[in-house]
C-alpha cells in the first residue's frame, strides 16, 4: 500500500509525509485515518517512551499492535528507537512535512513547549494541534513571530472543538450582520476512559473544584474513583475552550459570547447527546435567527478530530509551500479535504 502510494504520487505531487506525536487514543486513530489516504503517508510516530520512523511509511497495524502490547512504538523492529526524549530525537533524524500533535496538553503549556523545541531545532514544516484551552492557544498565538522566523506554519485548535465546530461557526456567521451568541454543545461516547486518558484528564480539569494541575496529578485509580461516583459520565459547562479566542481574533464575535459545554460518557461508545453548534445573530434585514450545525451521531470523537486535523495539515502545507509561515487557527483557514 505504501509503495503504491509513492508510485501514485510520482505522477501527481509527492504524498505529504506526516508524523504523529503522541500515539494514544487520538494518535492511533490518526494513523488509521492516514492509512486510508493517497495524498498522505505516515512516516513517523512518537510516544512517551520512543519513536518509529520509516521514510517509506510505517505499517499502521503493526505500530498500533506493538504500542498496545508493549507500550511504545519504540519497540518496532528495526525502525523503532526507545528514548525518553522521543520528540527531540525524531525531529533530528526524520524527514517529515507536517506533524499532528496528538499529545496531552498536561501541563497547560506542554504543547507550546513542544512548539519551542521545533523552533529551536531549525526544522521547517507544518504543525497541527487539537489543543483545547483558551490559555494554551493564547500562549501559542504569542509565538507568532518566532514561528514565522523559523519557517513553521502552525495550525492551532484544529480538532473537533475547537476545530470543526469553530470553523462551522465561522461559516455560519456569514449570514448575519451581527453575531449574538455561539453555543457549542458536545456529546462524546467512549467505551472506556483508558483509551483516551489525556482527553478525560483534561476534561476533569474543567469540573468545578478541579484544575489542570489537579487532574494531571490524579492517579488512574483516582480517576476511576471519580468516574465511579458519576456512573462514568462527566457533565461540563462554561468550559475554558479556545473556540472563544479563535472566533474573536477572526473578528466574528467577542469571546464573552461564545459558550462551550458537553457531556462525556466514558463507559458507552454511544454519544449521550448530539454534538452541535448554534450560531445566533441578526441579519442585515433585522431578523434574529439561529443556524444549527449538528454532527452525525455515528461519527466518533476520533473521526471528528483526526479528519479536520489532517484537513488543516493539508491547508497548512499549501500555505507553507507559498512561503506563508506563522500561526493560524481553524476559524481563519478552510481545511482542505485529503484524498
Ligand atoms: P492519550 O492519553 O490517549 O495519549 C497520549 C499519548 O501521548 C501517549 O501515546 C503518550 O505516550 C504520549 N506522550 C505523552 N507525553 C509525551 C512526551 N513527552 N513525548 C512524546 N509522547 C508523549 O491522549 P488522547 O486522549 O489521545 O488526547 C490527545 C490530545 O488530544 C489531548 O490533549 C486532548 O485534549 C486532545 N483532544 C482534542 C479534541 C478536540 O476536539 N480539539 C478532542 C479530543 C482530544
Amino acid at each position: 500500500m505504501n509503495s503504491e502510494k509513492i508510485k501514485n504520487s510520482l505522477n501527481i505531487s509527492p504524498a505529504i509525509r506526516v508524523g504523529v506525536l503522541g500515539f494514544g487514543g487520538l494518535g492511533q486513530a490518526a494513523a488509521k485515518v492516514v492509512a486510508g489516504k493517497q495524498e498522505m503517508i505516515l512516516v513517523a510516530a512518537a510516544d512517551h517512551k520512543g519513536y518509529a520512523y520509516a521514510a517509506d511509511g510505517l505499517n499502521t497495524e503493526e505500530s498500533i499492535a506493538i504500542y498496545q502490547s508493549q507500550g511504545s512504538v519504540g519497540y518496532l523492529e528495526p525502525i523503532g528507537t526507545l528514548t525518553n526524549q522521543s520528540i527531540q530525537d525524531l525531529i533530528e533524524i526524520a524527514e517529515v512535512d507536517g506533524y499532528f500533535l496528538a499529545l496531552p496538553n498536561l501541563p497547560n503549556d506542554f504543547i507550546p513547549t513542544v512548539a519551542k523545541e521545533f523552533i529551536k531545532s531549525g526544522w521547517r514544516g507544518v504543525l497541527v494541534d487539537a489543543i483545547k484551552r483558551t490559555t494554551a492557544v493564547e500562549q501559542l498565538l504569542a509565538m507568532k513571530e518566532e514561528l514565522e522566523a523559523a519557517g513553521i506554519t502552525y495550525m492551532t485548535g484544529c480538532g473537533a472543538t475547537p476545530g470543526l465546530l469553530t470553523a462551522a461557526a465561522a461559516l455560519a456567521a456569514q449570514s448575519y450582520a451581527e453575531i449574538h451568541h455561539v453555543e457549542i454543545t458536545f456529546g462524546v461516547g467512549i467505551a472506556n476512559w483508558e483509551a483516551y486518558r489525556a482527553t478525560v484528564r483534561e476534561d476533569i480539569g474543567h469540573i468545578p473544584g478541579y484544575t489542570v494541575e489537579i487532574a494531571r496529578a490524579m492517579t488512574d485509580a483516582e480517576v476511576e474513583a471519580l468516574l465511579d461516583k458519576t456512573n462514568g459520565v462527566l457533565t461540563l459547562t462554561n468550559m475554558e475552550h479556545a473556540d472563544d479566542v479563535m472566533l474573536e481574533i477572526a473578528g466574528i464575535v467577542g469571546r464573552d459570547r461564545v459558550t462551550v459545554g458537553g457531556v462525556v460518557d466514558t463507559r458507552n461508545p454511544k454519544k449521550p447527546l448530539s454534538t452541535n453548534v448554534k450560531v445566533t445573530g441578526r441579519t442585515f434585514e433585522g431578523k434574529i435567527s439561529t443556524h444549527t450545525f449538528t454532527l452525525g451521531d455515528e461519527t466518533s470523537m476520533a473521526a471528528n478530530v483526526c479528519g479536520p486535523a489532517f484537513g488543516y495539515l493539508k491547508a497548512g502545507r499549501q500555505l507553507h509551500q507559498r512561503g506563508i509561515y506563522g500561526i493560524f487557527t481553524a476559524a481563519e483557514i478552510m481545511p482542505q479535504f485529503v484524498k
